[in-house]
Protein backbone atom coordinates (compact mmCIF):
# COMPACT_ATOMS: atom_id res chain seq x y z
CA UNK A 1 0.00 0.00 0.00
CA UNK A 2 1.26 3.50 -0.89
CA UNK A 3 1.54 5.48 2.30
CA UNK A 4 -0.22 8.64 0.81
CA UNK A 5 -2.95 6.57 0.84
CA UNK A 6 -2.54 5.54 4.77
CA UNK A 7 -1.92 9.54 5.53
CA UNK A 8 -5.01 10.85 3.20
CA UNK A 9 -7.54 8.69 5.20
CA UNK A 10 -9.85 9.84 7.54
CA UNK A 11 -7.95 7.40 10.75
CA UNK A 12 -4.85 8.77 12.47
CA UNK A 13 -1.80 7.39 11.34
CA UNK A 14 1.32 6.56 13.83
CA UNK A 15 4.07 4.54 12.72
CA UNK A 16 7.54 3.32 14.18
CA UNK A 17 10.66 3.70 13.13
CA UNK A 18 13.18 1.02 12.94
CA UNK A 19 17.25 1.05 12.09
CA UNK A 20 19.18 -2.19 9.99
CA UNK A 21 21.95 -3.71 11.53
CA UNK A 22 24.89 -2.63 11.04
CA UNK A 23 26.90 -6.49 10.94
CA UNK A 24 25.71 -9.79 9.95
CA UNK A 25 25.82 -10.95 13.37
CA UNK A 26 23.55 -8.36 14.66
CA UNK A 27 20.50 -9.19 12.00
CA UNK A 28 18.81 -11.69 14.20
CA UNK A 29 18.34 -9.25 17.24
CA UNK A 30 17.26 -6.24 14.70
CA UNK A 31 14.98 -9.19 13.04
CA UNK A 32 13.10 -9.90 15.94
CA UNK A 33 12.63 -6.27 17.68
CA UNK A 34 10.85 -5.25 14.06
CA UNK A 35 8.72 -8.14 14.14
CA UNK A 36 7.85 -7.36 17.63
CA UNK A 37 6.80 -3.73 16.62
CA UNK A 38 5.35 -4.83 13.52
CA UNK A 39 2.88 -7.62 15.73
CA UNK A 40 1.93 -3.81 16.82
CA UNK A 41 0.32 -3.57 13.66
CA UNK A 42 1.42 -0.06 13.32
CA UNK A 43 0.39 2.55 9.80
CA UNK A 44 3.43 1.58 8.41
CA UNK A 45 7.18 1.32 9.43
CA UNK A 46 10.18 3.27 8.36
CA UNK A 47 13.56 1.12 7.56
CA UNK A 48 16.97 3.65 7.80
CA UNK A 49 19.40 3.60 5.51
CA UNK A 50 23.70 4.37 6.16
CA UNK A 51 24.51 7.94 4.28
CA UNK A 52 27.19 5.92 3.44
CA UNK A 53 25.01 3.50 1.87
CA UNK A 54 26.96 0.30 4.53
CA UNK A 55 23.64 -0.98 5.82
CA UNK A 56 21.91 -0.61 2.36
CA UNK A 57 21.08 -4.20 1.65
CA UNK A 58 19.75 -4.59 5.02
CA UNK A 59 17.44 -1.89 4.19
CA UNK A 60 15.69 -3.98 1.96
CA UNK A 61 15.45 -6.91 3.66
CA UNK A 62 14.27 -5.48 7.10
CA UNK A 63 11.93 -3.30 4.61
CA UNK A 64 10.62 -6.86 2.82
CA UNK A 65 10.25 -8.63 6.55
CA UNK A 66 8.30 -5.82 7.65
CA UNK A 67 6.00 -6.12 4.52
CA UNK A 68 5.94 -9.83 4.86
CA UNK A 69 4.23 -9.51 8.39
CA UNK A 70 1.39 -7.78 6.89
CA UNK A 71 2.43 -3.96 7.72
CA UNK A 72 3.34 -1.13 4.92
CA UNK A 73 6.77 -0.09 4.77
CA UNK A 74 8.92 2.93 3.43
CA UNK A 75 12.55 2.22 2.84
CA UNK A 76 15.05 4.99 3.79
CA UNK A 77 17.37 5.88 0.64
CA UNK A 78 20.48 8.14 0.89
CA UNK A 79 22.48 9.39 -1.54
CA UNK A 80 25.29 11.32 -1.12
CA UNK A 81 27.45 8.73 -1.44
CA UNK A 82 25.99 6.98 -4.10
CA UNK A 83 26.97 7.29 -8.29
CA UNK A 84 23.32 7.05 -10.65
CA UNK A 85 24.27 3.69 -11.19
CA UNK A 86 24.01 2.58 -7.09
CA UNK A 87 20.72 4.05 -6.84
CA UNK A 88 19.36 2.89 -10.12
CA UNK A 89 20.48 -0.84 -8.63
CA UNK A 90 18.94 0.14 -5.00
CA UNK A 91 15.78 1.24 -7.22
CA UNK A 92 15.74 -2.24 -8.83
CA UNK A 93 16.41 -4.10 -5.39
CA UNK A 94 13.53 -2.28 -3.64
CA UNK A 95 10.86 -2.77 -6.67
CA UNK A 96 11.98 -6.72 -6.98
CA UNK A 97 11.40 -6.65 -3.17
CA UNK A 98 7.63 -5.43 -3.78
CA UNK A 99 8.51 -1.99 -1.74
CA UNK A 100 6.12 0.61 -3.10
CA UNK A 101 7.19 3.74 -0.68
CA UNK A 102 10.55 5.55 -0.26
CA UNK A 103 11.81 8.33 1.95
CA UNK A 104 14.15 10.24 -0.05
CA UNK A 105 17.30 11.79 1.40
CA UNK A 106 20.59 13.63 0.92
CA UNK A 107 22.41 12.17 3.50
CA UNK A 108 24.39 13.87 6.24
CA UNK A 109 27.93 15.20 5.07
CA UNK A 110 30.41 13.94 8.23
CA UNK A 111 34.29 14.60 8.84
CA UNK A 112 34.17 10.69 7.88
CA UNK A 113 32.16 10.62 4.88
CA UNK A 114 33.32 14.38 3.28
CA UNK A 115 36.53 12.42 1.17
CA UNK A 116 34.29 9.94 0.06
CA UNK A 117 31.38 11.84 -1.69
CA UNK A 118 30.36 11.33 -5.11
CA UNK A 119 28.74 14.28 -6.96
CA UNK A 120 26.18 12.83 -8.68
CA UNK A 121 23.50 13.95 -6.65
CA UNK A 122 24.03 17.44 -4.71
CA UNK A 123 21.03 17.58 -3.03
CA UNK A 124 17.53 14.99 -2.34
CA UNK A 125 15.41 16.83 -4.85
CA UNK A 126 17.80 15.58 -7.71
CA UNK A 127 17.62 11.99 -5.93
CA UNK A 128 13.53 12.50 -6.13
CA UNK A 129 13.75 13.55 -9.48
CA UNK A 130 15.78 10.02 -10.83
CA UNK A 131 13.37 7.97 -8.73
CA UNK A 132 10.58 9.54 -9.91
CA UNK A 133 11.32 8.58 -13.40
CA UNK A 134 12.71 5.18 -12.70
CA UNK A 135 8.65 4.25 -11.73
CA UNK A 136 6.02 4.57 -9.46
CA UNK A 137 7.42 4.79 -5.81
CA UNK A 138 5.51 6.61 -3.39
CA UNK A 139 8.10 9.19 -2.43
CA UNK A 140 8.87 11.21 0.51
CA UNK A 141 11.40 14.07 1.97
CA UNK A 142 12.43 15.08 4.74
CA UNK A 143 11.81 18.84 6.57
CA UNK A 144 13.24 20.49 9.06
CA UNK A 145 10.70 22.89 11.46
CA UNK A 146 13.97 23.92 13.04
CA UNK A 147 15.52 24.78 9.57
CA UNK A 148 18.06 22.85 8.25
CA UNK A 149 21.61 22.73 9.74
CA UNK A 150 22.94 23.80 6.72
CA UNK A 151 20.73 26.75 5.62
CA UNK A 152 21.46 30.00 5.86
CA UNK A 153 17.75 31.00 6.67
CA UNK A 154 14.75 29.01 7.02
CA UNK A 155 13.14 30.91 4.20
CA UNK A 156 16.26 29.52 1.95
CA UNK A 157 15.69 26.41 3.73
CA UNK A 158 12.14 26.03 2.72
CA UNK A 159 12.67 27.39 -0.83
CA UNK A 160 15.14 24.26 -1.12
CA UNK A 161 12.06 21.93 0.18
CA UNK A 162 9.81 23.50 -2.37
CA UNK A 163 11.92 22.20 -5.39
CA UNK A 164 12.20 18.63 -3.42
CA UNK A 165 8.82 18.61 -3.03
CA UNK A 166 8.18 19.86 -7.23
CA UNK A 167 10.40 17.23 -7.99
CA UNK A 168 7.74 14.39 -7.27
CA UNK A 169 7.47 14.09 -2.95
CA UNK A 170 3.97 13.38 -2.10
CA UNK A 171 4.54 13.95 1.63
CA UNK A 172 7.16 15.34 4.42
CA UNK A 173 8.18 13.98 7.62
CA UNK A 174 9.81 16.44 9.94
CA UNK A 175 12.86 16.30 12.25
CA UNK A 176 11.94 15.83 15.62
CA UNK A 177 11.03 18.38 17.91
CA UNK A 178 10.14 19.11 21.43
CA UNK A 179 8.02 22.04 20.79
CA UNK A 180 4.45 21.54 19.26
CA UNK A 181 4.18 24.91 18.09
CA UNK A 182 7.68 25.23 16.47
CA UNK A 183 5.78 22.94 14.23
CA UNK A 184 2.69 24.85 13.85
CA UNK A 185 4.66 27.78 13.12
CA UNK A 186 6.54 26.21 10.21
CA UNK A 187 3.45 24.48 8.47
CA UNK A 188 1.98 28.00 8.45
CA UNK A 189 5.34 29.31 6.63
CA UNK A 190 5.47 26.37 4.11
CA UNK A 191 2.04 26.09 3.19
CA UNK A 192 2.07 29.87 2.52
CA UNK A 193 4.92 28.90 0.43
CA UNK A 194 2.96 26.60 -1.84
CA UNK A 195 3.91 23.55 -0.52
CA UNK A 196 0.74 21.47 -0.02
CA UNK A 197 1.74 18.14 0.64
CA UNK A 198 0.63 16.04 4.14
CA UNK A 199 3.54 16.72 6.67
CA UNK A 200 3.94 13.75 8.90
CA UNK A 201 4.97 15.19 12.41
CA UNK A 202 8.43 12.83 13.17
CA UNK A 203 8.47 12.31 17.53
CA UNK A 204 11.07 11.04 19.58
CA UNK A 205 10.63 9.80 22.73
CA UNK A 206 13.96 10.48 24.81
CA UNK A 207 13.92 7.71 26.94
CA UNK A 208 17.52 8.34 28.19
CA UNK A 209 19.90 11.64 28.84
CA UNK A 210 22.72 10.47 26.92
CA UNK A 211 20.28 10.28 24.21
CA UNK A 212 19.06 14.08 24.65
CA UNK A 213 22.94 15.22 25.01
CA UNK A 214 23.49 13.98 21.71
CA UNK A 215 20.75 15.45 19.65
CA UNK A 216 21.25 18.74 21.40
CA UNK A 217 24.79 18.45 20.25
CA UNK A 218 24.37 17.16 16.79
CA UNK A 219 21.15 19.36 16.07
CA UNK A 220 20.89 22.27 17.89
CA UNK A 221 16.80 21.47 18.72
CA UNK A 222 15.46 23.49 20.76
CA UNK A 223 14.31 22.01 24.32
CA UNK A 224 12.02 23.66 26.08
CA UNK A 225 12.54 23.95 29.79
CA UNK A 226 9.73 21.83 30.51
CA UNK A 227 11.42 19.03 28.68
CA UNK A 228 14.79 20.35 30.99
CA UNK A 229 13.33 19.91 34.09
CA UNK A 230 12.11 16.09 33.14
CA UNK A 231 15.78 15.36 32.06
CA UNK A 232 17.56 17.16 35.11
CA UNK A 233 14.92 15.51 37.64
CA UNK A 234 15.20 11.60 36.34
CA UNK A 235 18.71 11.86 34.08
CA UNK A 236 19.73 9.46 36.65
CA UNK A 237 17.46 6.93 37.31
CA UNK A 238 16.76 5.10 33.87
CA UNK A 239 13.57 3.61 34.35
CA UNK A 240 12.03 6.86 35.70
CA UNK A 241 13.44 8.51 32.59
CA UNK A 242 12.26 6.09 30.52
CA UNK A 243 8.50 6.60 31.24
CA UNK A 244 8.69 10.39 31.68
CA UNK A 245 10.46 10.56 28.07
CA UNK A 246 7.50 8.30 26.87
CA UNK A 247 4.74 10.29 28.59
CA UNK A 248 6.11 13.68 27.05
CA UNK A 249 5.75 11.84 23.50
CA UNK A 250 2.60 11.02 24.23
CA UNK A 251 1.75 14.52 25.33
CA UNK A 252 2.75 15.93 21.88
CA UNK A 253 1.33 13.14 20.06
CA UNK A 254 -2.15 13.72 21.39
CA UNK A 255 -1.73 17.77 20.83
CA UNK A 256 -0.44 17.13 17.22
CA UNK A 257 -3.46 15.24 16.63
CA UNK A 258 -6.20 17.67 18.48
CA UNK A 259 -4.53 20.32 16.31
CA UNK A 260 -5.33 18.75 12.88
CA UNK A 261 -2.07 16.77 12.26
CA UNK A 262 -3.32 13.21 10.63
CA UNK A 263 0.43 11.72 10.77
CA UNK A 264 2.49 10.93 13.83
CA UNK A 265 5.69 9.01 12.70
CA UNK A 266 7.79 7.88 16.52
CA UNK A 267 11.29 7.51 15.86
CA UNK A 268 11.24 4.59 18.16
CA UNK A 269 14.66 3.35 17.21
CA UNK A 270 14.18 -0.87 17.35
CA UNK A 271 12.39 -0.57 20.73
CA UNK A 272 9.22 -2.75 20.63
CA UNK A 273 8.57 -1.25 24.82
CA UNK A 274 8.90 2.17 23.70
CA UNK A 275 6.50 1.79 20.51
CA UNK A 276 4.12 -0.73 22.28
CA UNK A 277 4.02 2.21 25.26
CA UNK A 278 3.03 5.19 23.19
CA UNK A 279 0.41 2.91 21.00
CA UNK A 280 -0.93 2.13 24.24
CA UNK A 281 -1.54 5.33 26.25
CA UNK A 282 -3.55 6.76 22.66
CA UNK A 283 -5.17 3.58 21.58
CA UNK A 284 -8.79 5.20 21.96
CA UNK A 285 -7.13 8.21 19.76
CA UNK A 286 -5.77 6.24 17.25
CA UNK A 287 -9.05 3.97 16.74
P1 LIG B 1 18.35 18.08 1.23
O1 LIG B 1 16.89 18.17 0.96
O2 LIG B 1 19.26 17.93 0.06
O3 LIG B 1 18.76 19.38 2.08
C1 LIG B 1 20.07 19.47 2.65
C2 LIG B 1 20.49 20.95 2.69
O4 LIG B 1 20.68 21.42 1.36
C3 LIG B 1 19.45 21.88 3.31
O5 LIG B 1 20.14 22.90 3.98
C4 LIG B 1 18.69 22.42 2.11
O6 LIG B 1 18.11 23.71 2.37
C5 LIG B 1 19.80 22.50 1.05
N1 LIG B 1 19.28 22.27 -0.30
C6 LIG B 1 18.37 21.34 -0.67
N2 LIG B 1 18.17 21.37 -1.99
C7 LIG B 1 18.96 22.34 -2.49
C8 LIG B 1 19.23 22.84 -3.79
N3 LIG B 1 18.61 22.34 -4.85
N4 LIG B 1 20.14 23.85 -3.93
C9 LIG B 1 20.78 24.36 -2.84
N5 LIG B 1 20.58 23.93 -1.59
C10 LIG B 1 19.69 22.92 -1.41
N6 LIG B 1 20.11 10.21 7.18
C11 LIG B 1 20.60 8.99 6.84
O7 LIG B 1 21.80 8.86 6.57
N7 LIG B 1 19.79 7.88 6.77
C12 LIG B 1 18.46 7.95 7.03
O8 LIG B 1 17.76 6.93 6.98
C13 LIG B 1 17.90 9.22 7.41
N8 LIG B 1 16.58 9.36 7.67
C14 LIG B 1 16.06 10.60 7.95
C15 LIG B 1 14.68 10.73 8.15
C16 LIG B 1 14.14 11.99 8.45
C17 LIG B 1 12.64 12.12 8.65
C18 LIG B 1 14.99 13.13 8.57
C19 LIG B 1 14.41 14.47 8.93
C20 LIG B 1 16.35 12.99 8.37
C21 LIG B 1 16.90 11.74 8.04
N9 LIG B 1 18.27 11.58 7.79
C22 LIG B 1 18.78 10.34 7.46
C23 LIG B 1 19.18 12.72 7.93
C24 LIG B 1 19.37 13.49 6.58
O9 LIG B 1 20.05 12.67 5.65
C25 LIG B 1 20.17 14.75 6.87
O10 LIG B 1 19.40 15.63 7.65
C26 LIG B 1 20.81 15.45 5.69
O11 LIG B 1 21.74 16.40 6.20
C27 LIG B 1 19.84 16.21 4.78
O12 LIG B 1 19.05 15.35 4.08
P2 LIG B 1 17.86 15.94 3.17
O13 LIG B 1 17.34 14.80 2.39
O14 LIG B 1 16.94 16.73 3.99
O15 LIG B 1 18.71 16.90 2.20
Amino acid sequence: MKIIDIINSDKPALSFEVFPPKTDAAFDSVKKATEDIAQLNPSFMSVTYGASGGTSEFTVSVAQNIKNMGVTPIAHLTCVNSTKDDIHNRLEALKNAGIENILALRGDITDENRNKIKFDYKHANELVYDIKAFGDFCIGGACYPEGHPESSSQAEDIKNLKLKVDAGCCFLTTQMFFDNNILYNYMYKIREAGITVPIIAGIMPVTNANQIKRICTLSGTYLPQRFKAIVDRYASNPDAMCQAGIAYATDQIIDLFANGINAVHVYSMNKENVARKIQQNISEIIK
